[in-house]
């Protein structure tokens, strides 16, 4: 998905999933049990496949509600399954995932998410009652129109201006041609708002002829969640988000919030009102909304809204047809569980109690008051729980290496679908409430300051008799199904012996078998991305997304430093010693921001509001200049022209620039995150 600049690369994350590629003979799909497309793959063994006949004894597949809300409400589907980008390439394909329309069994595939799949296989037009529609299938996220006096009112917008572009295509065509009147941006995440330019046009928000409204909040969290980690975050999505790993039943099938990323062009267009109470009413086009602030929740800034007239509630995605993510695994701070839990609740007793529709940003709504209900409470219950129980363990001395495997949904929940392990497992949120109140530390001082793995395995492989015992071994354990004692002993080989690719393909096999197990796609892609990596090395060029410029304008000048001081590499900064005053100041935009710069101790700070008198360099500058260098066009033809032109005035001692720019690293965006690899 992604290219960004490296420079700026964190800022997609969102957006930075490649669309994974398709194998051509696997995707058309009636063969129950296809061949696997690696050569080194394994089918589900025995053991896996008896778990997952477990399931389906244990679990509630009568129930089939989640199927009729799913279906309610279909008026067309467009003719086409796939959707192009304007760069070329496919932004988005239906047709990969048409090996799920079956109702075979497909071992690989833990049986709750092979149905979570096939719910996911949604595509194309829905009304959800007279006056409010939704397109799914389109992306990952669904977006909704509200029928205004006049126009369209859309709730999230996609993430690619492409498929938005077709999903307002395909409405105007069923429905008759309405012009866009306002846009809801619902939450600071790319699915919600990145596909803007596919739907107005800058020229009609800067008129007023289109308003865009955003919670408190919006444009701080949506640029600043995701940079300073950036680089390592976009690695981590090819396990979570499983990008380099083909659609198939023994790779990818589902992303539990919807089927997948799209791969077409990301925008930004700044909010034109933003929502600051907690409760705020505003009437548009006609259609009077009650906006519901729901900040710390799924998103930094997060909104619902209640339609008093259309008895409708609009959950954003505090609600959705899974546990989420209280952490993701791709790497984001700890979400609250228990902040969570209350917004719903909130939502639940101001407008749920009359609400005869709920819909959402992902999955399919819910209709009728007893169901709504049911859901809000579940999903409240889920949250509460979470947080609740796992530091009731907590105090009584389960620590975050054990709580994973003591923890459980209540049984009542267990037999809610929307209650299931998705999006977020049970295993890895229950792990990230004990992290966000007590930290990483289980107070065992063994693990306090451990070795690093590549310093510890050795020993472990020595002690164990070599490495042709812990195969053997391993092999055994495997052969018994005894996946997690096989990984346990065999990720010591790996790490002590990362050339032996013996150690990595049984290592592989092992996680294969649990990722075919585990409910969560999340755990299920992290599972097969790694063991794609163990057999052929990282998967690389996987294809980028193009993403314009318009997240790098929302950068500000502080976000921008403090993320040049963690590209820097304080060790190629030793002995290094200067001060800087920076001055930004743009006549268009009334932009006056001063900074001081200092290095120091191998250390790069920033002061905003402050100019130091004994400055080795002043710089003079404005933020079209800035924005060059955010998006690493400030070459040396460039610079010189802008001095020449005296949009950047420098005074002093210009050598502290190059020393400075000798200390810049460019991130790897293929780092290892298993050795060998
Ligand atoms: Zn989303």
């Amino acid at each position: 998905m992604i290219i960004f600049n490296k420079h700026l690369a964190m800022i997609f994350i969102l957006i930075i999933m490649p669309f994974h590629y398709v194998l051509a003979d696997e995707n058309t799909g009636n063969k129950a049990q296809s061949k696997h497309f690696h050569p080194k793959g394994k089918l589900p063994s025995s053991y896996t496949i008896s778990l997952q006949n477990q399931q389906r004894s244990l679990l509630p597949f009568n129930d089939k509600q989640d199927f009729v809300e799913q279906q309610r409400g279909f008026i067309a589907k467009p003719d086409y399954n796939k959707i192009m980008a304007d760069a070329g390439h496919v932004a988005w394909d239906m047709e990969a995932f048409n090996f799920l329309l079956t109702d075979k069994k497909l071992e690989s595939i833990h049986p709750s998410l092979q149905r979570q799949a096939l719910l996911n296989m949604n595509y194309g037009l829905y009304e959800v009652i007279p006056g409010i529609y939704q397109v799914r299938g389109f992306d990952l996220s669904n977006t909704t129109f509200i029928e205004g006096k006049t126009g369209w009112i859309v709730f999230d917008v996609l993430l690619s201006k492409e498929t938005a572009r077709a999903a307002l295509n395909l409405i105007n065509e069923q429905l008759g041609e309405r012009p866009v009147v306002a846009v809801i941006y619902s939450h600071s995440h790319a699915d919600h708002f990145g596909g803007i330019k596919g739907m107005v046009s800058e020229e009609d928000v800067k008129s007023g002829k289109v308003e865009i409204i955003a919670p408190i909040g919006f444009m701080e969290n949506t640029i600043s969640e995701n940079v300073y980690a950036g680089n390592a975050m976009t690695r981590r999505m090819a396990y979570q988000y499983g990008t380099g790993l083909p659609v198939n039943e023994y790779g990818f099938v589902d992303q539990a919030i919807g089927k997948s990323v799209s791969r077409g062009s990301i925008g930004l267009i700044p909010p034109t009102r933003i929502i600051k109470k907690t409760i705020e009413e505003i009437t548009i086009d006609g259609v009077k909304m009650v906006f519901h602030n729901t900040p710390g929740t799924e998103a930094p800034a997060e909104m619902n809204t209640w339609f008093p007239d259309k008895k409708a509630f609009w959950a954003a995605e505090n609600i959705t047809g899974t546990i989420h993510n209280i952490y993701t695994l791709r790497g984001a701070k700890v979400r609250d569980s228990l902040a969570w839990s209350k917004g719903i609740n909130q939502a639940l007793y101001q407008f749920g109690q009359q609400a005869e529709v709920m819909f959402a940003s992902h999955n399919w709504p819910r209709w009728g008051n007893a169901r709504i209900q049911e859901v809000m409470r579940g999903q409240r219950d889920m949250y509460a729980n979470m947080n609740n129980q796992v530091l009731h363990l907590a105090n009584q001395g389960v620590t975050i290496n054990e709580i994973h495997n003591v923890y459980q949904m209540p049984k009542s929940l267990q037999k809610q679908w929307y209650a299931r392990s998705y999006h977020g497992s049970v295993e890895h949120n229950s792990r990230a409430v004990i992290n966000r109140y007590l930290g990483y530390w289980d107070n065992n001082p063994a693990t306090l300051t451990p070795l690093s793995p590549q310093d510890s395995a050795p020993l472990y492989v020595e002690m164990m008799g070599g490495s042709n015992k812990i195969i053997n071994k391993a092999n055994s354990l495997y052969q018994k199904g005894k996946y997690k004692l096989a990984q346990e002993i065999l990720n010591k080989l790996v790490f002590a012996e990362p050339e032996n690719q013996t150690a990595k393909d049984l290592l592989a096999d092992n996680f294969e078998q649990l990722g075919y197990q585990y409910e969560s796609p999340s755990l299920r892609n992290s599972f097969l991305a790694a063991a794609l990596e163990l057999r052929e090395g990282i998967v690389k060029g996987s294809a980028l997304h193009s993403a314009g410029p318009d997240l790098m304008q929302a950068m500000t000048t502080e976000l921008f430093l403090n993320y040049l001081a963690i590209r820097m590499d304080g060790r190629k900064a030793q002995g290094m010693s200067f001060k800087i005053n920076l001055t930004i100041s743009d006549g268009d935009t009334d932009l006056n921001e001063q900074f001081v710069i200092e290095m120091n101790n191998e250390t790069l700070t920033n002061i905003k509001g402050h100019q130091a008198n004994d400055a080795d360099l002043t710089i003079i500058t404005n933020r079209s200049v800035l924005l060059l260098f955010m998006m690493k066009k400030a070459t040396a033809v460039i610079l010189q022209e802008k001095i020449q032109s005296g949009e950047i005035v420098l005074k002093g001692n210009t050598e502290v620039l190059k020393q400075f720019k000798s200390t810049l690293v460019a991130f790897d965006q293929y780092f290892e995150l298993l050795p060998g690899t």
